[in-house]
């Protein structure tokens, strides 16, 4: 009888524990599918994600380790929605710290690019990205590979490096994990094409995208593709004053979209770009109102695209209304928001080289260590056996210095590389526009010390877009590197030219007249107008305009002698382009 009734508990109890960790363990399935789910709601559904926040939080010590560490950076994720990516990112880096479930650190390392790429902190963005894109190899989850995709490609179209970004974009849109994940594809490719100007190739497609991304809950990107697409349009089509008045009306239909968003940059993209329309279309009062709105709701974002399409639109009106005086004003700051807009390119551009370049130094520093490293061991067990091979040892002494010398001349010719593409255009070889702020400091300087006066030109292509848009982009290139050849024929050692951006160039020319200047600029503009391009596969003519001005109007300013020749160069356009204007003050 005793016996049977032990039996019969110990039974009992075995079938109490069973149940209780079936219990304990379906606890813990549940905690890890809650969390899954959040993760995927959390960026179309943020409501329904802290709902599932807060359904874990009274079961989290139940938790196990690894899901622990998961909610924790959820939270996290919850804590950088709120703005302050400073914190986030500092909590973040102590999260990876204490928890090593690579799944997690691949998290982990994506949020904080993804968070640093927005604050613009670059740098260190694209030290976690690279950290990131070296974990995915080890990782089996395709949603999480697809998160780090969609930050390189977001990343790297910020960085203007456009064919990883587009890279990165054809992986998500070919891995077909999910529509969104084609959203995030999609918006990087396109706005990437529509930036380079080749919109109309793939028109069907960006319309395909803009609904993807509004089914898929992605708001804003859908309007942003969407901006890009109208903003693509007026600069490729004919100011059609009807066509303006439809598109007009199309986007204020798109106002309480744009509102719902909530999302600074969209509404000051949204008003810039209605002033444009509004101003093709002829109602230049209410293009004014909106370009003046974007203008002030800019004033938090800094100097932005959008900005300066307000600039243009307000420069251009008051030009046409007589009003000069302002119009310039409009245009000195848009020249100046250009030049910042134009430097902090090229810093990224800096960084990126940077930061590839600091990664391949460790590389290559360590695998020098490593050489050193074997070679020292090889010397020892060496020493110990041979006083009779003491050649051999020397040999490989030698062999071991030349190596080590070799490997040294490798990572400065890196730095002499990475330090050559930064001052040097790479399509024309000639100054980019750092190199050129340097050197005309220079020229500044010397044309002080010696009263010499220095001639400030931009030389900028017409309808230069035409050409890209009717035969491509390459045969653009051929156009933009041989016209600075036969302007190279023309000058003399003593001239300074450089790329300012796009089809825009500098000539510096320091201690003449300007009578001088422009019978120089004049030869230039008719070797690009007689410029045999039939070599680039078609027969078509470029010309350009020019616009000048002289120290002893302008000043020695590098910025005032910069607006200057842009205002000639502006007048050059508005008279009918293909000549040289000389700025004459006002
Ligand atoms: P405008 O006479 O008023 O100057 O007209 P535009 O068409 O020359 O002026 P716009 O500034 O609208 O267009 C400049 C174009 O230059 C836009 C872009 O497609 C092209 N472009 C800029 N950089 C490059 C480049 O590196 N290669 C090629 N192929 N095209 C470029
Ligand atoms: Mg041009
Ligand atoms: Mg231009």
């Amino acid at each position: 009888m005793y016996l049977k009734k032990t039996i019969f508990t110990f039974l009992l109890s075995i079938i109490l524990i069973f149940f209780a960790s079936f219990a304990f363990s379906q606890a813990q399935s549940n905690i890890k599918k809650l969390l899954e789910d959040a993760e995927q709601v959390r960026k179309i559904n943020p409501d329904q994600f802290l709902k599932i926040l807060n359904e874990i939080k009274p079961q989290i010590n139940k938790a196990s380790s690894y899901e622990k560490c998961f909610y924790e950076y959820l939270i996290l994720y919850k804590l950088g929605l709120k703005g302050d990516y400073g914190k986030t990112v500092e909590e973040l880096t102590k999260l990876q710290g204490s928890c090593k479930f690579l799944d997690i650190e691949l998290r982990v390392k994506t949020l904080m690019a993804n968070l640093q790429l927005i604050s613009g902190d670059f740098e260190p963005a694209l030290v976690n990205l690279n950290q990131g894109i070296e974990l995915i190899e080890a990782i089996d989850n395709e949603y999480l590979v697809g998160q780090v995709y969609y930050v390189a490609s977001m990343g790297y179209r910020l960085m203007h490096q456009d064919e990883l970004s587009l890279n990165y974009a054809d992986l998500l849109i070919n891995s077909n994990h999910s529509a969104e994940s084609l959203c995030y594809g999609q918006f990087n490719k396109y706005r990437i094409y529509m930036r380079q100007g080749l919109g109309e190739n793939y028109k069907s497609e960006i319309d395909e995208s803009i609904v993807n991304c509004k089914n898929t809950g992605n708001l804003i990107f859908s309007l942003f593709l969407q901006f890009d697409w109208y903003r693509y349009s007026i600069n490729i089509g004919e100011s059609n004053s009807v066509l303006a008045m439809d598109a007009a009306d199309e986007l204020m239909k798109m106002k309480d979209d744009v509102e719902s968003t909530g999302f600074k940059n969209i509404q000051v993209y949204y008003n810039a770009l209605l002033s444009h329309i509004l101003w093709l279309a002829g109602n230049k009062k209410d293009a004014e109102i909106n370009a003046k709105n974007a203008i002030n709701q800019n004033s938090s974002i800094g100097d932005s695209e959008q900005l300066l399409l307000a600039l243009n639109v307000l420069t251009g009106i008051n030009f046409e209304n007589g009003n000069y005086q302002l119009s310039y004003d409009y245009l000195s700051q848009k020249t100046k928001v250009e030049k910042n807009l134009y430097e902090s390119r090229l810093a990224k551009q800096v960084t990126f080289f940077q930061v590839k370049h600091n990664t391949l130094a460790q590389k290559l520093e360590i695998e020098r260590l490593n050489q050193s490293n074997q070679f020292l061991q090889l010397e020892k067990k060496l020493a110990v056996e041979t006083s009779k091979k003491q050649w051999y040892l020397v040999a490989l002494v030698l062999t071991g210095l030349v190596l080590l010398g070799l490997w040294t001349y490798r990572i400065k010719r890196r730095h002499d590389y990475f330090r050559s593409v930064s001052e040097v255009d790479h399509l024309t070889k000639v100054f980019t526009r750092k190199a050129f702020e340097e050197q005309l400091a220079q020229l500044i300087k010397n044309s002080k010390e010696r009263l010499k006066p220095i001639n400030m030109a931009i030389l900028d292509l017409d309808h230069f877009k035409e050409v890209n848009d009717k035969y491509g982009h390459l045969v653009g290139d051929w156009v933009l590197q041989n016209v600075i050849l036969v302007c190279e024929e023309v000058i003399d050692q003593d001239t300074l030219i450089a790329r300012l951006g796009g089809e825009e160039f500098a000539i510096v020319t320091p201690d003449i007249s300007m009578q001088k200047t422009k019978a120089l600029l004049e030869k230039m503009r008719l070797a690009i107008e007689n410029l045999d391009c039939s070599p680039a596969g078609h027969n078509f003519n470029v010309t350009a305009s020019f616009g000048v001005t002289s120290s002893l109007i302008s000043g020695l300013e590098q910025a005032i002698l910069l607006t200057h020749a842009d205002v000639a160069l502006f007048e050059a356009k508005n008279n009918g382009r293909n000549q040289v204007v000389e700025y004459k003050g006002g």
